[in-house]
């Protein structure tokens, strides 16, 4: 009984529910007085301008930059093409623009790769140095290395030396070996590396004719001895000689040193013309260029 009673009273009261507005569309509302400044849609999109009414092409104008004038004259100026009566053969042609003409002077390379992990890090001391084009030799990106850090201090080159950033890189693991071995059998440290040729743009060995050295790209340098913090010096020169003698000793260690470090390692042993340096390099040996020439 009492169902029915519901069920009656609902029918009475469903045209008062859909009056309510229940299962109709919201009506439309006046929006808040805030929102009545945002922009209309049409004022946020990109200018639009017609360049061809036939084919109703359009094109969005570039946008205007902060703090830049606003462009008056957006449309390209269509030129007119000149009629065929007035050119002639013979007329000069306008000079061409300033802007777009090749420059008379070359435009030096860029300098690629101007970071070097070395330099960073602080593992040598160096600056940056122009790109060298000499012929065939060159490098892109040289550094001048005045000094290389060993176990935590500073190692002084005797002369600033023209490099790249691999020999950079692997010069100051070798003089910190070096060092190491002072330090445990001589209880003494390298108080400067003294060198000779770095970049020079030459053929190997100096010849007249031949294959350009690695010198000739930055990438070669000729260690002529250590100068150590007890007051010697030692010079491949006058040391390597006597292979017992302290020196000797410390010469062959340096030299057997820098060949897990360079991939080109010559000496005396090598031939007369490295009788009184190491030659040290990151040529490629072998079809890899893992191979390592140390002699
Ligand atoms: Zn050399």
């Amino acid at each position: 009984m009492r169902t029915i009673l519901t069920l009656i009273a609902t029918l009475l009261c469903l045209p008062a529910l859909a009056q309510e507005g229940v299962e109709q569309p919201p009506v439309p509302q006046s929006r808040p007085a805030g929102l009545e400044d945002v922009a209309p849609v049409e004022a946020i999109r990109p200018a639009w301008t017609i360049v061809d009414r036939s084919a109703g092409l359009l094109v969005p104008m570039p946008r205007q930059r902060p703090g830049e004038a606003p462009e008056t004259a957006a449309v390209p100026a269509v030129e007119e093409e000149a009629s065929p009566e007035a050119e002639t053969p013979d007329a000069p042609k306008p000079a061409p623009d300033a802007h777009i003409a090749a420059p008379e002077v070359p435009v030096p390379p860029r300098v690629y790769q101007v970071a070097c992990p070395a330099v960073l890090q602080g593992k040598v001391e160096a600056r940056m140095l122009p790109p060298v084009a000499d012929g065939q030799c060159g490098a892109q990106s040289p550094l001048e290395v005045s000094a290389v850090l060993a176990n935590g201090r500073m190692v002084p080159l005797s002369g600033g030396i023209t490099t790249d950033c691999g020999m950079a890189t692997a010069l100051p693991e070798w003089v910190a070996a070096v060092d190491s071995y002072l330090m445990g059998r001589e209880n003494t440290q390298i108080a400067e590396l003294i060198v000779g040729t770095s970049y020079m743009c030459r053929r190997v060995n100096s010849a007249s004719e031949g294959n350009l050295s690695f010198h000739a790209f930055a990438d070669a340098l000729d260690v002529t001895g250590f100068r150590l913090e007890d007051g010697r010096t030692i010079t491949v020169e006058g040391d390597w000689a006597e292979a017992q003698s302290a020196g000797g000793r410390l010469l062959r260690y340096a030299h057997g040193a820098a060949c897990s470090h360079f991939t080109t390692v010559l000496g005396p042993e090598a031939n007369a013309q490295h009788h009184d340096h190491f030659h040290v390099d990151l040529g490629c040996h072998g079809k890899i260029c893992t191979a390592r020439l140390c002699e």
